[in-house]
């Protein structure tokens, strides 16, 4: 039995707007599950929904088997760190991990022996006197989690807990977390609008958009087969490649090119789409520079190139088409030039142009 069960949850606000529809999902204890979407998409809705912040409109929530919908927060043994990770300024670092446990009456040793523990994982045993404004936003950012995980909780949610924090400080804490994470073993849903964040630190990643879970899978599973075009645009950066065209004879023109659709897809398939819109993905990295045999190829002119170090961004286009190429950095091509590059069929999607979704590939 999964340690969370969310059946058919659903959000209808005060105001009448359907913010999460007929969420479904089990999560096994220790399980780290990242909900990824744009913008507006019900994250923080589903969150503060299992958080008991939040009330359900319909639908059950389960922690342990045990129907927790009409649970308080403090029932539910759940700790939380949000976007704006309020500390008490005039306390230091110490007494901010220690707070809740004093509240609750803890033994001063206990208490000392958990701030030590915790500081310790956290890195944060030099600054223990410290007041959180002599802190790096990194440091804060430490403190406010060790101030969630200190009281031994089955459930950890984080909504945009590095949002205030520097590109370089993210990626550092990124791995802080999944290490917490490894550590303490808490049960962690991580809600974030970054699919970097989740694709590095989740388990599984719960994809939405517009109060609709698109897909849920493995970092892996949603990278390599992606249910539709929009899980597929927004696992990937740069996002996917699209080109939106009409099957006409079982092939597609691309480029001023036309390719056989029958390489990535089944004979079936072809004819069920003949005369029928369809969209062919590939990601940026997914090509190859020059001519392959057995692989679809394209040329295009180069319209731009940024050079990002460890790999060169190569914007080309026919005119029609504008298409993303991730190529290595010692084969930048030049601007205004033609460049040939080819796509494995594996690298290959087509999608049905109506409906977004993927088509089975052969
Ligand atoms: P963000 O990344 O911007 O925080 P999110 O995916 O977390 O977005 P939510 O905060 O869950 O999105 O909001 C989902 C939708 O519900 C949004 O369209 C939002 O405007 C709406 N919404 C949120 N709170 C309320 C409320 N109290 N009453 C009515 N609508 C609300």
């Amino acid at each position: 039995m999964a340690y969370l069960s969310l059946r058919e949850i659903n959000k209808i606000y005060p105001n009448g707007f359907h913010a999460v529809h007929d969420f479904n999902l089990d999560i096994e204890q220790g399980e780290f599950i990242c909900l990824v979407g744009p913008s507006g998409c019900g994250k923080s809705t589903t969150l503060r929904m299992i958080a008991g912040l939040e009330n359900i409109s319909k639908g059950d929530f389960l922690i342990d088997g045990v129907r927790a919908n009409e649970m308080g927060p403090r029932e539910r043994e759940i700790a939380m760190v949000f976007q704006s990770y309020a500390l008490y300024p005039h306390m230091s670092v110490y007494d901010n991990l220690a707070f809740g446990l004093s509240l609750q009456g803890v033994d001063e040793d206990i208490i000392d022996e958990k701030v030590n523990n915790i500081a310790r994982i956290l890195g944060l045993t030099d600054y223990l006197d410290r007041k959180p404004r002599a802190l790096s936003g990194g440091q804060r950012q430490r403190v406010a989690v060790g101030r969630a995980i200190i009281r031994k909780v089955g459930i950890f949610l984080m909504d945009e807990p590095l949002s205030n924090l520097d590109a370089k400080q993210r990626v550092t804490m990124r791995s802080e977390i999944t290490d917490i994470h490894r550590k303490v073993g808490s049960t962690t849903i991580y809600v974030t609008h970054d699919q970097t964040e989740a694709m590095t630190m989740a388990d599984r990643i719960v994809v939405m958009k517009e109060g609709y879970i698109q897909q849920v899978g493995t970092p892996y599973e949603l990278y390599f087969n992606p249910v539709n075009m929009f899980v597929a645009g927004f696992i990937g950066e740069p996002p996917m490649n699209f080109i939106r065209t009409n099957v006409h004879d079982g092939k597609i023109t691309v480029l001023g090119k036309d390719i056989e659709l029958s390489h990535i897809i089944s004979d079936e398939n072809v004819s069920a789409h003949e005369g029928k819109p369809v969209a062919l993905g590939f990601r940026p990295e997914g090509i190859v520079l020059g001519e392959q045999e057995n692989f679809y190829v394209f040329e295009a002119t180069v319209d731009l190139t940024e050079l990002l170090g460890d790999n060169t961004n190569v914007y080309v286009s026919d005119g029609d088409t504008n298409l993303i190429l991730k190529v290595d950095p010692h084969d930048t091509p030049k601007m205004d030039t033609k460049i040939v590059f080819s796509v494995p069929y594996a690298n290959a999607y087509l999608f049905d142009g109506e409906s977004e979704m993927v088509i089975e590939k052969k």
